[in-house]
């Protein structure tokens, strides 16, 4: 019989876990199953994980994303339609952001975007299917990232580089009870 792994959850949650944001409200987005909160928001940050960033002050670092945490397994899901990159080509993801990381493109009135989702796996789309809103995606787990599972999400213009990345809170769509 396989040894069963410790799942965390919200009422023992993973010990990895710390939280740089003071937002403390559980968030709902079209993007993750249940109820979660921001472990680390976008922009500048006194977490440990970025080295010191010019546009923030003293020895913080940048974020390029939002972080919610979540239990290991939480289902991810399309929070609006689009196709997904290859992995590769312009603005492929780098190692931080775990074994499977994938950009889904969504095309908007003001122009194109990519959505990065880091640290899934068990990912269920391939380069270049289109997806739905609310089609499964992948589920949340910790590759790649030493501070327990969570999702990382991020929005860059398309095709750019980790440096174009943009405040991605419009595209997370997050709601609170
Ligand atoms: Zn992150």
């Amino acid at each position: 019989m396989p040894v069963p792994v410790p799942v965390p959850s919200e009422s023992d949650p993973d010990p990895r876990w710390q939280f740089f944001s003071k937002d403390k409200h559980w968030y709902r987005s079209p993007w993750f199953a249940g109820q979660h909160q921001i472990m680390i928001g976008f922009g500048c940050n006194d977490s440990p994980w970025y080295a010191p960033d010019a546009r923030c002050p003293g020895s913080d670092g940048f974020h390029h994303g939002i972080d919610i945490a979540m239990p290991c397994g939480t289902p991810l899901r399309a929070g609006g339609a689009g196709v997904v990159l290859a992995p590769d080509g312009p603005g492929a993801p780098g190692a931080a952001y775990g074994t499977e990381p994938f950009r889904i493109r969504v095309s908007e009135a003001s122009g194109s975007y990519d959505v990065l989702i880091a640290h899934a796996d068990q990912v269920m789309v391939k380069s270049g299917e289109k997806v739905r809103r609310r089609q499964r995606l992948a589920q949340a787990s910790d590759s790649g990232a030493p501070d327990g599972c969570h999702l990382h999400f991020e929005v860059r213009p398309a095709g750019r580089g980790v440096d174009a990345a943009v405040d991605p809170s419009p595209w997370l769509q997050l709601t609170s009870d």
